[in-house]
């Protein structure tokens, strides 16, 4: 196979029935059959809770945990006591916002965020700046519905103190230069977070190489369970942040005079973790990986290319976002409300989403109440774009 090849994995997938053209996976993607069988083994087999149990089953369990969180590292090159488990993107935000923007801003300190964000990618921020008398920037976008680096760079000051950007958009797809939006943080002395939802399933992602403080993701997009996440941080950052939330695990001695806590990752991860999520996310790493992240885009910037040109080819559609997003194409079809173009759609076996997407600032600068879109993953071919265009060609017969 070529990178280019087209990938034929639809048959890993189970709760994809034939002739479902499932083009939702921004939102949530569907399981391949590894990861629901580590899921299985890992209730109906191993089952033991972790870093506590002095029996056989405990201690293997909790060698399985401690693999996963070096399993995450090297997938996303960073340390192994960089990676902190949470629920997923949205808690892992709010981790950072809690524990490093509360105690680190002031009055007068800003916070510059982009016009794309997801809501999960705003509002940990807002609560931030409520509590600390920081205030918020916002970047726009390029004509074609990128970050516009060069207005961050234009905004960017020494009262700035962090950046928080999406890597990749939830809603267009389009993809940042991490790199340079890093060095422009950098440049004036701001820590970045990245919000990584929709690149990790879709890109190659290291975090050492892009050089970013923080970064985030979920593990239900990647192919893994819900439920599950992670946070990975410069060590030095973690290390210097206050616990978010106490309870077990997360401390080094308590007394009722004094409790000092765990070194990081185990300070940010209080009370029994979800065990299985954890291993689930190994197995989901490992199924991805097998297929390699370079293959993964091509397969989907072929589906996003292919999907581009039918859907442009029809008068009454009109696409956001720039011609090489990642995996993800928002549209309107003129005259016709999204949800009832979701819903036509869904009558032909398409399910795409329709609505705001949590981005409902973007939306307001697109002009737009809301959009339709599909998204793709490594289950999707050249016939699911044909279902999707063939029920779009019924939406403009439907409504004239
Ligand atoms: N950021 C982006 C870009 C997303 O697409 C999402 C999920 N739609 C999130 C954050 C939040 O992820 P979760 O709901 O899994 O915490």
């Amino acid at each position: 196979l070529t990178a280019t090849a087209p990938l034929d994995l639809l048959a890993d997938f189970p709760a994809i029935p034939q002739g479902w053209a499932y083009l939702d996976t921004a939102a949530t993607s569907q399981k391949p059959q590894p990861v629901i069988d580590a899921i299985m083994r890992g209730y109906a087999r191993d089952y033991a809770t972790v870093h506590r149990g002095v029996y056989q089953r405990s201690a293997d369990m909790t060698l399985a945990y401690e693999a996963a969180r070096r399993r995450v590292a090297t997938f996303i090159g960073g340390r192994e006591d960089e990676v902190v488990f949470v629920r997923g993107a949205t808690e892992g935000i709010n981790l950072v916002a809690q524990s490093w923007a509360i105690p680190n801003l002031k009055p007068g300190d800003r916070i510059l965020l982009s016009q794309l964000e997801h809501h999960s990618n705003i509002v940990p921020w807002q609560m931030a700046a409520e509590r600390t008398g920081a205030a918020i920037d916002v970047v726009p976008l390029t004509d074609d519905h990128r970050i516009d680096l060069d207005a961050m760079a234009a905004m960017l000051t020494d009262r700035h103190k962090l950046v928080a950007l999406a890597h990749v958009s939830n809603v267009l797809g389009s993809v940042l230069d991490v790199k340079r939006a890093t060095e422009l943080a950098h440049g004036v002395g701001a820590k970045i977070l990245i919000d990584g939802c929709q690149a990790v399933p879709r890109l190659p992602v290291n975090v050492t190489d892009l050089g970013c403080d923080f970064y985030v993701f979920s593990g239900h997009k990647l192919y893994g369970p819900t439920g599950i996440g992670v946070l990975w941080g410069r060590h030095a950052l973690l290390d210097a942040m206050p616990p978010w939330q106490g309870g077990g695990s997360m401390i080094d001695r308590v007394t009722f005079e004094k409790t000092t806590y765990a070194p990081p990752p185990g300070r940010f991860e209080a009370g029994t973790p979800h065990i299985i999520g954890v291993t689930g996310l190994h197995a989901a790493i490992d199924y991805v990986d097998a297929i390699g992240l370079t293959r993964i885009h091509a397969h989907e910037t072929a589906l996003v290319a292919r999907a581009r040109y039918a859907l442009s080819a029809l008068n009454s559609v009109r696409l956001f976002g720039p011609a090489d997003s990642a995996g993800i194409v928002s549209f309107e079809v003129q005259g016709v409300h999204p949800h009832d173009v979701a819903t036509i759609l869904d009558e032909g076996d398409v399910a795409i989403r329709a609505g705001h997407h949590c981005a409902q600032p973007l939306m307001d600068s697109l002009g737009v109440a809301a959009t339709a879109r599909a998204s793709f993953g490594v289950y999707n071919g050249a016939s699911d774009i044909d279902a999707l265009v063939k029920g779009i060609e019924r939406v403009t017969r439907i409504f004239g």
